[in-house]
């Protein structure tokens, strides 16, 4: 691992040398860490260059990506419906150990178990929201509402399995509401078509117009990976 302190922002970047390798080659990953590919003893001063004169191309991946660098910490910022809550660790009391209050997210453990009560109380939430979406979104589409399994995958935001359960990300309630609602009507559309045929897009089309837009936002989310220790 590098660091490299470019114009507006230090950067982290991964080095690879190899024998086999003639030529420097830039790459940013869909969840924003950057690799350097360089040949074995190229100086180290020539690949900082390289890197700096990429430095407006780095700088628009890295935007597209939309990085969030985090840490399960007191002021973290936790992604909530399109926006942020703030994380807020206070001393253990009465109730809930996990709370939402506002824009503030009070969570009254410490050290290892705040990431596990955080996505405890993520996952609760996911259920209630993302089953109340399915069931009003149903109702449009007129069809009774499929049964609701909450995912964990790590790819894909919704699914609808051979037997019509919905299956929808428990990490869809970090993104805007649109983005919640196209995810829902793209599995119920499934229920009438389940392959992508213009046919299916046309029922996604019939069932939330603005598909379009929302798809755009999912693929802008694709770094909002939690990883639990
Ligand atoms: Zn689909």
């Amino acid at each position: 691992m590098g660091a490299l302190a470019l114009p507006q922002r230090e950067l982290n970047y991964r080095l690879k040398r190899s024998s086999a390798r003639r030529t420097l080659a830039l790459r940013v990953d869909g969840r924003g860490e950057v690799a350097v590919n360089a040949p074995m003893r190229l100086p180290l001063a020539h690949i900082e260059e390289f890197i700096r004169t990429h430095a407006d191309w780095l700088h628009a991946r890295l935007q597209r990506a939309r990085v969030i660098p985090f840490a399960w910490q007191d002021g973290a910022a936790l992604p909530w419906l399109g926006g942020h809550v703030t994380l807020r660790v206070c001393p253990p009391g009465a109730g809930a150990p996990v709370r939402l209050d506002g824009a503030m997210l009070y969570c009254a453990v410490a050290g290892r178990e705040l990431a596990t009560q955080v996505l405890d109380w993520y996952r609760t939430q996911a259920r209630g929201l993302l089953a109340a979406r399915l069931a009003s979104w149903a109702a449009v589409a007129g069809v009774p509402t499929p049964p609701l399994r909450l995912s964990n995958a790590r790819t894909r935001w919704g699914s609808l399995s051979a037997t019509g359960v919905v299956g929808l990300n428990w990490r869809l309630v970090m993104l805007p509401a649109q983005a919640i609602d196209y995810v829902v009507c793209h599995e119920l559309a499934h229920l009438r078509q389940r392959d992508h045929s213009p046919a299916f897009w046309r029922e996604v089309e019939r069932l939330y117009p603005d598909w379009r837009e929302a798809r755009r936002l999912l693929r802008g989310s694709q770094h909002l990976c939690f990883h639990v220790a």
